[in-house]
């Protein structure tokens, strides 16, 4: 039901899938998961720990994988969220000194949710104040879509590429590499099979997102749109979702052949 496999009672599995990216002016990360006062006080996730149940560990948060590194938490000077939700800002707190940037929408979401948006975020995130650095809607084009380049005075070439729907402020980030593009699609799906032509999803992810997202149709339309640019353009775009475990494994291995061919 949630990964296309396996049987039907069998637990599903949903990763958090950040990027660590190392410029000439320490790290960008890409989201970052669940943090260190989530493993501590899993109770401050509310309702979601109940119908996800996260297993939130120290040693898999953001925090802990960039030490066993050899990185502190102030190398992370930059962190670029997808948007806020509870399973993508967690790790916030844990590195008090780095610039946030996020969609001005998505963070006036955040800040002051409706209703019906009150779950989704967590207020201990941002408690520390986090030094947000707001954007507004993209001005370039890439690939047909809308884009912004944010943080021109580094040496990496990021971009934010608005995918809203599953939030009211939610984007892409699209990392140039060596060898094309890497675009973190972060929510706007949750299964590769929805990139593929024809497109398949398990059933409860399906409802899953129908029922989080913030604007369903919106949602549709921007995996719809992704789906053409992994079709015509997958040889330049490799596309990563925030969740499914298939694309964290594949490119884990992809960034281990890399480093052991340098
Ligand atoms: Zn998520």
């Amino acid at each position: 039901m949630i990964n296309g496999e396996g049987g039907l009672l069998e637990r599903g599995l949903i990763a958090c899938h950040c990027l660590a990216i190392e410029t000439g002016d320490g790290l960008v990360l890409v989201d970052t998961g669940f943090g260190m006062e989530d493993a501590r006080n899993p109770g401050q996730l509310g309702a979601y720990r109940h119908l996800m149940n996260p297993q939130v560990r120290a040693e898999t948060t953001a925090l802990a994988q960039l030490e066993a590194l050899d990185f502190g938490a102030g190398d992370v000077r930059q962190i670029v969220t997808t948007h806020l939700d509870l399973d993508h800002s967690g790790g916030l707190p844990d590195f008090p000194e780095a610039e946030v940037h996020v969609l001005a929408v998505e963070l006036e979401a955040a800040l002051h949710p409706a209703l019906r948006e009150k779950a989704r975020y967590v207020g201990a995130h941002w408690r520390h104040d986090p030094r947000w650095v707001t954007h507004g809607d993209g001005g370039d084009e890439w690939f047909g879509f809308e884009s912004l380049r944010i943080l021109p005075g580094i040496d990496a070439e990021i971009l934010l590429v608005p995918l809203l729907g599953h939030t009211r402020g939610h984007t892409g980030v699209a990392v140039k590499t060596g060898d094309g593009w890497l675009l973190h699609c972060g929510d706007a799906y949750f299964n590769h099979g929805e990139m593929a032509t024809p497109p398949s999803c398990p059933p409860a992810l399906s409802f899953f997102q129908n029922l989080t997202a913030s604007d369903n149709a919106a949602r549709k339309a921007n995996r719809d749109r992704l789906r053409e640019l992994a079709s015509r353009h997958g040889d330049e775009v490799t596309l990563v979702c925030g969740h499914d475990p298939h694309e964290l494994e594949r490119e884990q291995d992809r960034a281990s052949v890399a480093a052991t061919a340098e």
